[in-house]
């Protein structure tokens, strides 16, 4: 295994992450589906980090980083840079331990993330049209005020904290034979086959995104981290780079997942729809993609039990009607 940061998150990062954010961070359930298990012809469970109080499993990452931070880095702050759901992470976590956050993010971002961010209680910052513009300024803010980045994904605290869901999924399901995880710049997955790999090294560990603005799919292609444009979706919290000088999750995500496979925007309807009309969830699209894959019979030969994370709950609810009632206008 090469070691450019594959190796360099370990099992026992992700236990310590999970001590740290024991008690800031709920445990998820892993509920059976009995329709996306009669279409799979093997068991499906979902773990729902639809359960989180905001909506998404980024809190544990955010957790697990600020839980790291020294008295005097609490004292100076916190910036980052995000689509939306690591932002209100890390809003939330801030506002655990009483530390200011700075949130820079794209003028793309959906308003009801941005409110419900600015509802947290930390500053907003809106910068460009792409999260790497974002980046820059809440760099910027680093540099010149001492802040800490909470970085949205390439960061060993916030990817070991991601991780603490393949070791629950482990512990609930130690036969799981696929686990299929959402995927954008690589922490959730990257965490997760950590503890997946190395606790059952047979489990196959797939990740999902959608067929535009694909920022990891295009950089395993190129065998470099490069930048695509942001282009909107239903899943828009898949949306984002993995950054140019990804140290981690690119390496992680080509050294330890098993296949990327791409939906394309009616498939990610068709998972939102399932999931809401059989199992009765609320899911943003970025998190329905796993349901749509199902669907889709794009993971075959299926190696069951499998384990489908469910990654969040925060989208327009105006929105989410239209795609449940088949009045989603996909643009073309
Ligand atoms: C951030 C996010 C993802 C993707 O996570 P990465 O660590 O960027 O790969 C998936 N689903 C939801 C709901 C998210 O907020």
């Amino acid at each position: 295994m090469a070691d450019t940061g594959s190796s360099a998150i370990t099992l026992r990062d992700v236990y310590a992450a999970r001590d740290r954010i024991a008690g800031g961070v709920r445990r998820t359930p892993l509920m059976p589906s009995p329709s996306l298990s009669r279409h799979a012809g093997t068991e499906v469970l979902l773990k729902l980090e639809t359960m989180q109080d905001i909506g998404a499993f980024k809190i544990r990452g955010a957790t697990n980083k600020l839980r790291s931070l020294d008295p005097a880095q609490r004292e100076r702050g916190v910036v980052t840079y995000s689509t939306g759901n690591h932002g209100r992470a890390t809003a939330a976590a801030a506002r655990d331990l009483g530390v200011n956050a700075v949130v820079c993010m794209s003028e793309l971002v959906l308003d009801n993330k941005r409110r419900a961010i600015e509802d947290l209680g930390a500053e907003i910052r809106i910068r460009g049209r792409s999260q790497d513009e974002a980046a820059e300024e809440a760099h910027r803010l680093v540099g010149d005020q001492g802040m800490a980045l909470v970085d949205p994904i390439d960061d060993p605290l916030i990817i070991a904290g991601q991780g603490t869901i393949g070791l629950e999924i482990i512990e609930d399901l130690p036969a799981v034979g696929t686990v299929v995880v959402p995927l954008s710049g690589g922490g959730l997955i990257g965490g997760i086959a950590v503890a997946i790999k190395t606790a059952a090294p047979d489990c196959r560990v797939v990740g999902l995104t959608m067929d535009r603005g694909a920022a990891m799919y295009e950089s395993l292609k190129a065998g470099r981290p490069v930048a695509v444009d942001e282009v909107p979706s239903l899943a828009d919290s898949l949306g984002g780079g993995i950054g140019l000088t990804n140290r981690y999750t690119f390496a992680l995500v080509r050294d330890l997942v098993d296949d990327v496979v791409l939906l394309n925007e009616r498939q990610i309807a068709d998972g939102m729809t399932h999931l809401f009309r059989e199992d009765g969830l609320v899911v943003e699209g970025a998190a329905a993609v796993g349901a749509a894959a199902i669907l889709a019979d794009i993971l075959e030969p299926l190696r069951g039990p499998v384990a489908v994370v469910v990654s969040g709950r925060n989208v327009d609810r105006d929105d989410f009607i239209k795609v449940v009632t088949g009045n989603w206008d996909f643009g073309d």
